[in-house]
């Protein structure tokens, strides 16, 4: 077989698939570990990036899409629902065509980037705009799925964490030896499945999980109501993964601790203008943090960059530079080019 193989072909004796089942893939996974030069040097570590961005729909909620629609459909199920702060909107969109499903999504109202929003619309999914905040969405979603033949395909379920794993495989398969791997954390399945994907391989890095200081209910310990921060992807209230995340915090000698969303906008200008690598706001959070707790005596260090630049255009453009006009004759040219 050439090229990509997907994730389940990929890892097929470490998930609950067999050969003949009807696995639903767009060849996720296998994505790109970039060393940061930029960053190795400021931290004083060995830093690389993993870069979730380059999955099939932009995020690493493909990882555990695949798995949840191939399940769904061996189950016999028509539809899907979740909710969502937008990428797994778009993972379950573009996942559930593919399988011939039907699928709904439910968001905030107004609160989810505009690339997310275009690619669940145009997968098909039936797009529901909630009059209130992800946390109530997934209440509605879950109340839902209980009392119709619709499967949820949120990170409550397990078959989403079990693609998840996934990641940390490729990251040993990789680098050998990671001493911590730092993360965004939002509903914290993601940081939960990393854990039990290390656990899997008799490996513990640290697991360092960084909430945006709006919406930090594992840092206070105290659920958030009003959720707020520029990282639309984690302005999560009440994590459904709460006390999985925090085992894995503890278990792994991490920790999980609060960035501003100045830090975080910072952290997310300096990986597009220093390594070239452009994610979206949430996914800057694992490396804020990084820059502003450190990774303790930590000699090589994994960043999740869980979702690209350009699923939310509209922060980029607020916190880039501005385009110079230029009428057409060389002389304007030149000095619109040279300054
Ligand atoms: C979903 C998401 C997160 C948060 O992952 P959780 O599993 O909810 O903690 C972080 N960044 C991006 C880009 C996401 O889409």
């Amino acid at each position: 077989m050439s090229g990509r193989p997907g994730l389940i072909r990929r890892y097929l004796d470490r998930l609950p698939f067999e050969a003949g089942d009807p696995i639903v893939t767009l060849k996720e996974g296998s994505t790109p570990l970039v060393h940061a030069p930029w960053l190795s040097e400021r931290v004083g570590a060995e830093v690389h990036l993993k870069i979730e961005g380059a999955n099939p729909t932009g995020s690493f909620k493909d990882r555990g899409m695949c798995c949840a629609l191939t399940a769904a459909v061996k189950e016999g199920a028509e539809a899907v629902i979740c909710a969502s702060t937008g990428n797994t909107a778009a993972s379950a969109a573009a996942y559930a065509a593919r399988a011939g499903l039907r699928c709904a999504v439910m968001v905030p109202e107004g609160k989810i980037a505009t690339g997310k929003l275009a690619q669940a619309l145009m997968h098909g999914a039936r797009v529901i705009a909630l009059r209130g905040n992800f946390d109530q969405a997934l209440t509605l979603v879950r109340e839902l799925a209980a009392r119709h033949p619709i499967a949820l395909v949120n990170s409550v379920n397990h078959y989403r964490l079990e693609g998840q794993k996934t990641a940390a495989f490729e990251l040993v398969d990789e680098l050998e030896r990671v001493d911590a791997v730092c993360i965004p954390v939002g509903n914290a399945g993601n940081i939960t499945a990393y854990w039990k994907g290390f656990q899997e391989l008799a490996h513990a890095p640290r697991m360092l999980g960084f909430q945006a200081e709006g919406a930090a209910p594992l840092v206070t310990g105290r659920r958030v109501e009003h959720p707020e921060t520029v990282a639309s992807a984690i302005r999560i209230g009440n994590p459904a993964r709460w006390e999985e995340a925090m085992a894995a915090m503890t278990a792994s000698a991490g920790r999980i601790e609060a960035v501003s969303d100045a830090e975080i906008l910072d952290a997310y200008r300096l990986l597009a203008t220093r390594e070239g690598v452009f994610c979206e706001p949430a996914s800057a959070a694992s490396v804020a943090g990084l820059l502003k707790h450190g990774a303790g005596d930590a000699r090589r260090i994994a960043c999740v960059l869980t979702g690209h630049g350009l699923k939310d255009p509209q922060s980029a453009l607020e916190q880039a530079g501005s385009v110079i006009p230029c009428e057409p004759g060389l002389e304007a040219a030149e000095r619109a080019v040279l300054g």
